[in-house]
């Protein structure tokens, strides 16, 4: 679709695709049995066309495995709407993220996804690793953070034009062709997610469709943007770019409604995982309701300093100064 987004669409194979997708509505519909979020499997071809055999859990949380037509979106409107349509969401669905802080290495691998599939420049980032503690006394941890898409949001009460807005799947997303740049937004928003595109993206050499939010492309000059949860693939049961792409499985994605969340190879219970592993909201005493979770890191498989190592030297004085978060100073 556009020039970065189909250069990694074209490298992706079939298998690549379906390993690295969740089956949201689709597979819930295909069992006709309401709960179900699936993950990778075999392909097999039969007479009515390709099909795939994924495995789905029922209401009764049984693993069963069924078989469906690869690609079928079962979601209307499959492609991403535009205009008024753009801002209704997806009925049923209440996207959700988790972020399982004992895996990230800040291996940026999840930045670097996301600036290729929306089309963003070195030095724009939708999603901020930063290095953080919780008291002096304590180790640091690296710490993904992007917009929480929050249930109360303050930057959508303070835009003037309406341009950013919430969704009943708990999206908030921005519609360039109202912002007028005001900024109040970027103001309001207590966790500085937002940027301002103060230049001119990078050139696309592939055709546009007509603007969707769902899309934030082609990003416009002047106006504000930030991480949308990949909207257009979340339509049709992909992962967001920064969960398919960090090679340690850190980033869930999934439904509140089906407490389903995958990181593309396992898929568990949403409220088990955060029940067993005392998932918790950033700031949460704020009230914005973010419906972004971390998993504390607790028995981490890096050490925070395998993150220094490999890092350009731009970002390596990000570093020189470690945050703290709740009770530190
Ligand atoms: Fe708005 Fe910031 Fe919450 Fe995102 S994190 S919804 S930009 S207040």
């Amino acid at each position: 679709m556009y020039k970065f987004m189909k250069k990694k669409e074209d490298k992706d194979t079939r298998r690549k695709f379906l390993k690295n997708s969740f089956a949201l509505g689709a597979a819930a519909l295909a069992t006709g049995s309401g709960v179900a979020l699936a993950h990778k499997d075999e392909l097999s071809e039969s007479a009515g066309g390709k099909t795939e055999k994924i495995k789905v859990l029922t209401t009764e949380g049984k693993v069963v495995e069924i078989e469906r037509p690869i690609n079928e979106c079962k979601i209307d409107p499959c492609t991403p709407p535009t205009g008024d349509a753009a801002r209704q969401g997806i009925p049923g669905r209440s996207f959700v993220m988790v972020i399982d802080l004992a895996r990230c290495k800040n291996a940026r691998k999840c930045i670097e996804g996301c600036q290729e599939g929306h089309n963003l420049s070195p030095d724009q980032e939708w999603l901020k690793v930063y290095l953080m503690k919780d008291n002096p006394e304590g180790e640091p941890y690296w710490f993904p953070r992007q917009c929480f898409h929050c249930d109360n949001p303050p930057c959508v009460k303070v835009c003037p034009v309406g341009a950013t807005f919430k969704r009943q799947d708990n999206l908030v997303l921005v519609d360039d062709n109202r912002c007028i740049g005001c900024k109040f937004c970027v103001v309001a928003c207590p966790y500085s997610v937002r940027i301002f595109n103060w230049e001119k993206p990078p050139e696309s050499d592939v055709p546009l469709e007509e603007y969707s939010p769902e899309v934030s492309l082609p990003a416009q000059t002047g106006t504000v943007s930030k991480c949308d949860f990949c909207a257009d693939r979340s339509r049709v049961g992909k992962l967001p770019y920064c969960a398919s792409s960090c090679p340690m499985g850190a980033i869930y994605f999934g439904d509140k409604n089906e407490d389903t969340v995958s990181n593309g190879s396992d898929t568990v219970r949403f409220s088990e995982i955060i029940k067993e592993r005392a998932g918790y909201r950033y700031r949460e005493e704020l009230g914005t309701k973010p419906n972004v979770y971390y998993l504390p890191p607790v028995n981490r498989m890096f050490d925070y300093e395998s993150g220094l190592g490999d890092l350009p030297e731009a970002k390596q004085e990000v570093y020189d100064k470690i945050r703290y978060s709740k009770n530190g100073k």
